[in-house]
């Protein structure tokens, strides 16, 4: 037990928090705020493309962005990161001012600006947890495998909380 990452990396939350014994996820009007918030926009964001390579490639070359892998910033000002381009995201957070954004969701905007403008982390940059299999094409992660039992507490939510959180539910296959 203790701080987990569930799917994407980067946002933490207190397993016991999240989940039950069972392993199956809690009632979201149970959860404090901060953590409901960050659930429903986590399950949101599994499987869409990394916010850099979108900012590179755009919708016209749409397939060639990499899933996201890890998460940074506040909802609704999350940062969408990919292996590839989480270190440039690391290096501007540490070196180029990212930092003094924490907390806010300005972060997400000032990031891309400083990628599209030419933002990179300089070679030899590196993250220490990238090493394991380079070669291996990352996959998205899956909410129903991360997060069981999120539908059923999704139907659960009023619309106005949903609408807030601006959490499409095509996107996990509600009817
Ligand atoms: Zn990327």
């Amino acid at each position: 037990m203790g701080k987990v990452s569930i799917g994407l990396r980067g946002w933490r939350f207190d397993e016991d928090a999240v989940f039950d014994a069972d392993g199956r996820i809690r009632p979201l009007g149970n959860m404090d705020e901060d953590t409901r918030e960050r659930i429903v926009r986590l399950s949101a964001m599994m499987g869409e493309p990394c916010d850099a390579c979108y900012l590179v490639h755009g919708d016209e070359d749409i397939e060639r962005c990499n899933p996201a892998q890890a998460i940074y910033g506040e909802p609704l000002g999350e940062v969408l990161l990919c292996d590839d381009h989480e270190a440039d995201f690391v290096y501007w957070f540490q070196e180029e001012g990212g930092k003094r954004l924490a907390g806010e969701r300005e972060l997400q905007g000032a990031f891309h600006d400083w990628f599209a403008d030419g933002g990179r982390s300089p070679e030899g940059f590196e993250l220490e947890h990238v090493e394991e299999d380079p070669d291996s094409v990352p996959e998205a992660p899956d909410p129903d495998d991360e997060l069981p039992g999120l539908e059923e507490e999704i139907e659960e939510m009023d619309d106005e909380e949903l609408d807030a959180l601006d959490l499409d539910l095509t996107d996990l296959d509600i009817e």
